[in-house]
């Protein structure tokens, strides 16, 4: 069930790519160098909360479908 809500917090991502090696098709860095979602059903939930939770600063939350706050 794909995901309501992916939010990446520009001020909490530090570049580190592991999203977009995670989940290439869904995350991308920006001219700035930080993460933005170019694609939000680029790739498969399961990606996408891998690559959530593989954030080193989790600067990424999940909404579920049913509102929920998955990830951080
Ligand atoms: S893994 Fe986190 S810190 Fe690294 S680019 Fe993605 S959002 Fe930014």
């Amino acid at each position: 069930m794909p995901y309501k809500s992916i939010i990446v917090d520009r001020e909490k991502c530090i570049s580190a790519g592991s999203c977009v090696a995670v989940a290439p098709e869904v995350f991308e860095l920006d001219g700035e160098g930080k993460a933005v979602v170019k694609n939000a059903t680029g790739d498969s939930d399961e990606m996408i909360l891998d690559a959530a939770k593989a954030c080193p600063t989790l600067a990424i939350t999940l909404i579920d479908s049913n509102g929920k706050q998955v990830v951080p």
